[in-house]
């Protein structure tokens, strides 16, 4: 089974940390680090390199088009195998970078890199149009700010630690005020603090600080949290019990994004198909079960602490859907079940327009959600209806892409849950 992946993003003005940030977290994740402004700092090396007037934007462009850059492990950069860490980073390079960065042919040309650079997933990347355009999907967002004065300093202390000489701490400032400004108003990839992105002051925080909290965000995440003891326990023997003894099969994990609201819905065999997709997704996960379910005292106690809340065999109640809603906006992932009950003879069953109203709502209240489809196959061989112990059998779950709420949701008003839900049907019966 492929692993999953993280992909994240971060964005925010020079000087907040993000890159001291981002290569901390990198290797704790073990994860790739791709600094993008270190590219924008390529070009303009070069440019002042060839003595290009930067404000020619055509020389600029082809310029572009024919430079080798290469971003290698431990920040070391390379224009056509020449090594340039150190001139990239030189004063002048601030100076003069924005008329580079805001040429929309050079970010066009920069953004496709830095795409094909992170396609396989696994990275950490940062720069200012990253959340917005260059991994508008990245599983985790992030916008890292500071105050300008905390800014100012601490590039120039970068500086003096670097040897340079000739600075001045209100010149540094006022240079990375212009930056700001040029930054965040040019017409093409501006830097933007999105709604989905985390945002952290980091003016009174240590790089460790922000460190331990980009990691606990994704960490919150993870199946194996430790703040939800007994799903990571049970999570551990579910691994074991399906993955080694049931050979499960997981295809399609890469479509569920890591972090952020996701709502999975899958077709209802047996009992066992909530704790079979524990383990097949790549994250920490909630899940409803019928409300008679809760009345054996020994199993509320259990649902109450692995993230099962109940919902009427008769549809969905207001609480429900309340419950749901929230889960997605706090970016949780939930498993949901439009048949409603699990199929009698393993076949798909219509689906019940709940699910559709359920998609409509989380489309208006929180449209960043992703619908997922999912089939699992198997669970009814190995714990069927009315039986009491597991028998052999393999295992088997497929997601699918997400779905594309916004062309379901064309119909007129009271055919639309229905439609939602059969189309939502539909997609998983293909899979
Ligand atoms: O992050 P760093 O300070 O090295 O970026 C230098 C400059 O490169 C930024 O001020 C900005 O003008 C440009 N840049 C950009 N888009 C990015 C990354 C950097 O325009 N994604």
């Amino acid at each position: 089974m492929a692993k999953a992946k993280w992909t994240i993003a971060i964005d925010g003005p020079a000087g907040a940390g993000k890159s001291t940030v981002a290569k901390l977290v990198a290797k704790r994740l073990k994860i790739k680090y791709i600094d993008s402004g270190a590219v924008y700092r390529a070009i303009t090396w070069k440019a002042i390199e060839e003595k290009i007037d930067l404000n020619d934007k055509l020389a600029i462009i082809e310029l572009t088009k024919g430079i080798k850059i290469e971003l290698r492990s431990k920040k070391r950069v390379f224009v056509a195998d020449r090594e340039v860490t150190k001139e990239i980073r030189k004063p002048i390079i601030d100076q003069n970078i924005s008329l580079v960065a805001k040429n929309e042919c050079v970010r066009e040309q920069v953004v496709k890199l830095l795409q094909e650079l992170s396609t396989s997933g696994g990275v950490i990347m940062e720069g200012r149009d990253i959340t917005t355009v260059v991994l508008p999907q990245a599983d985790i967002k992030f916008y890292l700010d500071a105050d300008v004065t905390t800014r100012a300093d601490r590039r120039y202390k970068e500086l003096l630690a670097k040897g340079e000489k000739d600075i001045n701490l209100t010149q540094i400032q006022q240079e990375i005020e212009y930056r700001d400004t040029q930054d965040k108003t040019r017409t093409t990839g501006p830097l933007v603090r999105t709604k989905d992105a985390i945002y952290f002051d980091t003016s009174n925080l240590t790089i460790k600080q922000v460190v331990s909290a980009i990691i606990a965000k994704v960490k919150y995440f993870h199946r194996l949290n430790w703040d939800n003891k007994f799903y990571s326990i049970l999570y551990f023997i579910a691994v074991f019990l399906f993955k080694i003894l049931y050979n499960l099969k997981v295809t399609g994990q890469e479509n569920i994004p890591l972090a952020g609201g996701v709502l999975i819905a899958a077709n209802h065999v047996s009992y066992a198909d909530p704790p079979v997709m524990a383990v097949a997704l790549p994250r920490q996960t909630y899940y409803v079960a019928k409300e008679q379910l809760f009345e054996h005292p020994f199993l509320r106690w259990l649902f109450r602490n692995i993230n099962v809340f109940s919902i009427k065999q008769s549809g969905a109640s207001p609480q429900t859907f309340k419950k749901i809603l929230n889960l997605l906006e706090q970016g949780r992932a939930v498993v949901i079940f439009p048949e409603g009950q699990r199929s009698l003879d393993g076949k798909l069953q219509a689906a019940k327009p709940g699910i559709g109203m359920m998609i409509s709502k989380a489309m208006e209240k929180c449209p960043q959600s992703k619908i997922i489809p999912a089939k699992i196959l198997g669970t009814d061989k190995i714990l069927p209806r009315g039986a009491k112990w597991l028998r052999s059998g393999n295992l088997e779950v497929r997601f699918g892409k997400p779905i594309d709420v916004h062309q379901l949701a064309d119909y007129s008003s009271k055919e639309k849950y229905q439609a939602i839900a059969d189309a939502v049907m539909e997609r998983i019966s293909k899979l």
